[in-house]
């Protein structure tokens, strides 16, 4: 039994090993291409023999073709180009929202290829919905190697379902066994929404960046957490709940019990209300009394990053939501009450931004997820 199970974790191993190989040579290609065998190798310091093998597998997979003859340099035969074959294959990620989806579709360079919106009044049958749409827009593109669905919402580990005060959903709902079923050969995950916004900024920052908090002002506020160039979601799932960091122990009330939470003090209706406007759109920035009005709202905002930085410490943090139609001069007070409460160790490369990113941010981030981590297993994850 002993010899057995040793076995097994060998094989597990040598799967695992080979798994994060693959990942290694095709993003490698991606980003580098067009670009030779002896160069990945080089690059990776993955052996020759490795690299042509691994090589011939995503050849034969229709992920990867060659291309061309590069330059000769010294002497012996021009090496082979390779490059990612784009149309080889493509991923489709899927926001579900308040009142309708958003689904994406990117080839295996990433490049977007199709968009689509539709308006969802019933979600009993969700799942179905997503797997006919997901069909749809995907044919034409090739064989569908992933697909990833993005919700606002708390996914609980161990059922997959999902709890959420925006999307009109039951505890039960378990749409995502439908789509394993509909698409048994498909790698499909299931993710919060800033999680993947804050995949994409990662991705998109101008600066080599493996850390990041996205946070997302709403009406509640949310937050997707970047370490180490992956998504964290904690042992629960429920890493990211920023809008239930409480900021003032004596505050209001919130809907989850404690008080002072961040959501309560410093959400989209709270920054209305000290502005004495309706929307956020309304809330006039030009006007000194408003942004003198909205200065406690700046605070709250900056205790609560400066809470992360001092449990995270990540090399950026980004502000998305409608809280960005605040501009600059929001973010600058923001900024400006950070310098006063944080530690002061060296933190030059840190970054505090709005998000620039532009189309939906949860799509493209969860589909830029998915083509990263193609070939690792867990098929059935939330990360
Ligand atoms: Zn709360």
């Amino acid at each position: 039994m002993v010899l057995k199970t040793e076995k097994n974790h060998k094989t597990a191993n040598l799967k695992l090993v080979k798994q994060s190989n693959l990942t290694l040579v095709f993003n490698f290609i991606n980003a580098n291409q067009p670009v030779s065998r002896a160069s990945i190798a080089h690059a990776t310091g993955l052996s020759p023999t490795t690299v042509s093998s691994l090589v011939d597998e995503l050849i034969l997979e229709n992920m990867v073709e060659e291309t061309g003859m590069g330059k000769l340099s010294g002497s012996g035969r021009k090496p082979v180009l390779l490059e990612v074959k784009a149309h080889g294959g493509c991923v489709a990620a899927v926001e579900m929202k308040e009142k309708s989806i958003e689904l994406e579709v990117f080839d295996l360079a990433g490049e977007s290829k199709a968009f689509k919106a539709r308006d969802i009044n019933d979600y009993s049958d969700i799942g179905n919905i997503i797997a006919d749409e997901v069909s749809d827009i995907t044919a034409g593109f090739g064989r569908l190697l992933g697909i990833c669905v993005g919700v606002p919402g708390v996914i609980d580990r161990k059922t997959r379902r999902v709890m959420s005060t925006l999307i009109p959903i039951s505890r039960d709902n378990d749409f995502f066994k439908v789509l394993c079923n509909r698409f048994p050969e498909v790698k499909i995950k299931l993710g919060n929404e800033s999680s993947y916004c804050a995949y994409i900024e990662k991705t998109e920052s101008k600066k080599e960046i493996h850390s990041l908090v996205y946070i997302d002002i709403n009406v509640g506020i949310g937050a997707g957490i970047i370490l180490e160039d992956r998504i964290f979601t904690g042992a629960f799932g429920n890493a990211g709940e920023f809008g239930h960091v409480s900021v003032d122990i004596n505050g209001k009330v919130c809907k989850c019990g404690n008080r002072g939470c961040l959501e309560i003090m410093a959400g989209t209706p709270a920054i209305c209300d000290a502005a004495g406007v309706d929307s956020i759109s309304k809330v006039d920035m030009t006007d000194e009394k408003t942004v003198n009005e909205l200065s406690d709202i700046c605070r709250y905002i900056a205790s609560g990053i400066n809470n992360i930085i001092n449990m995270i410490n990540p090399e950026a943090v980004v502000i998305g939501g409608e809280i960005t139609k605040l501009g600059n001069v929001f973010l600058e007070k923001i900024r400006c009450e950070l310098d006063h409460i944080r530690l002061k160790p060296d933190m030059e490369n840190f970054s505090l931004e709005f998000s620039d990113v532009k189309g939906n941010p949860v799509t493209r981030g969860g589909g830029r997820y998915l083509l990263d981590r193609i070939f690792e297993d867990g098929d059935f994850i939330t990360e």
